[in-house]
């Protein structure tokens, strides 16, 4: 078969937060398929076609894509951030596993991006420094009380948490519901970072306290991320927000 199929993560917005691997491989592609915005926000000059769709249907864009290069096309799957972390690569990879045996013969290029919580806490300081987690609040593709024991136990390891998909028009109660939870665990002194749109045109951050941390505060193009019992705020000059940084190492006495 001579298609070929690139599952590609765009970054979190500013071109140049894009690698120049992605950068080199996006005027080659016959085909680009994605979630509209993000097709969008390619400026290729080229004759690409562009097949984009809503955000829901992913298993059908990628059996989409698949069906594509299986046709000879040179096709690329887009995602913002890293198309693996909750996002087309899973995808792709379970309508290979689940769907037309031919598909597992195809030359499949995963090209990784730089995910929105790499993003924020570049701008934050490093409040991933030590031990974290990543979990998407989004109880679309899992059950809530999935979520909830994880934030339990990632609450109960002092893991420092990015929190992706945190709300929607469809799940507007999760996030408080989830802060209530973490405020029966953890002290509510820890520190909160809202940050919203990384790297693009309307990027905003919010530093607060879990005691304060609210739903308000966020958006679906929000990354919370909550320190750890160890993290700290190192003050700046007033129009500064603090950096937030997590130690590399933990003294226990
Ligand atoms: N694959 C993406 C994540 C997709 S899930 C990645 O690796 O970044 C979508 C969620 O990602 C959003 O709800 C938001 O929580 C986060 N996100 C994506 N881009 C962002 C940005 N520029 N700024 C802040 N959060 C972002």
């Amino acid at each position: 078969m001579t298609g070929k199929l690139y599952i590609i993560g765009l970054g979190p917005g500013d071109i140049n937060l894009r690698t120049t691997e992605v950068c080199q491989i996006l005027p080659h592609l016959t085909d680009l398929v994605g979630y509209a915005p993000y097709v969008e926000r390619i400026e290729t000059t080229s004759t690409v076609r562009r097949h984009v769709s809503d955000n829901r249907q992913e298993l059908e864009r990628a059996r989409h894509a698949l069906t594509l290069a299986e046709q000879g096309h040179i096709v690329g799957v887009i995602s913002s951030g890293d198309a693996g972390i909750f996002a087309m690569a899973s995808t792709v990879f379970e309508a290979i596993e689940t769907g037309n045996p031919l598909w597992k013969q195809l030359e499949i290029i995963v090209l990784p991006g730089l995910s929105a919580m790499f993003a924020a806490a570049a701008r934050l300081g490093a409040p991933l420094g030590h031990d974290f987690c990543a979990i998407s609040l989004s109880d679309n593709l899992k059950p809530w009380d999935v979520i909830l024991r994880r934030l339990r136990l990632a609450a109960e390891g002092d893991f420092v948490m990015a929190l992706y998909n945190p709300v929607s028009r469809s799940r507007p109660w999760q996030l408080d519901a989830a802060f209530d939870l973490l405020r029966s665990l953890l002290p509510t002194s820890i520190t909160v970072a809202f940050a919203h749109a990384i790297s693009q045109d309307d990027e905003n951050i919010h530093l607060t306290t879990l005691a304060e941390a609210s739903a308000k505060m966020a958006d679906m193009r929000t990354l919370i991320i909550i320190g750890s019992r160890y993290s700290r705020l190192i003050p700046r000059e007033k129009a500064k927000l603090p950096w937030f940084y997590t130690p590399r190492s933990i003294k226990e006495n």
